[in-house]
């Protein structure tokens, strides 16, 4: 299960975060929807009792013989709307990012 690696990264960066400021409990994290795994990886460790919050991002994409910028949408449709050509390149939404970590007891 892909998700079930990606928390196991999850849970190892934010625990590391709770090690070197000390803390033995950490009350929040952020990436993306692995909320399941997540809690099944971080059951009996430090993060025990830790909320993922997750933030998405929306897929969109740039026409490479337009310019135009769209929202890719699901299911992905990757083709320009205004020319109907393929899209060069992804814009966004391919990020996958651990952006904060609250310990217990921190505002
Ligand atoms: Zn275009």
């Amino acid at each position: 299960m892909h998700e079930l690696s990606i928390a196991a990264v999850v849970v190892e960066s934010a625990e590391g975060v709770a090690r070197v400021h000390g803390a033995d409990a950490v009350a929040g994290v952020v990436p993306d929807a692995l909320r399941c795994s997540f809690s099944l990886v971080a059951e009996g460790i430090a993060l025990d009792r830790a909320e993922l919050v997750v933030e998405e991002v929306s897929v969109r994409a740039r026409c490479g013989d337009c310019d135009a910028r769209f929202a890719v949408g699901s299911p992905a449709a990757l083709w320009c709307p205004r020319c109907d050509t393929p899209a060069a390149e992804l814009l966004t939404g391919r990020e996958l990012e651990l952006a904060e970590v609250r310990m217990a007891g921190s505002p």
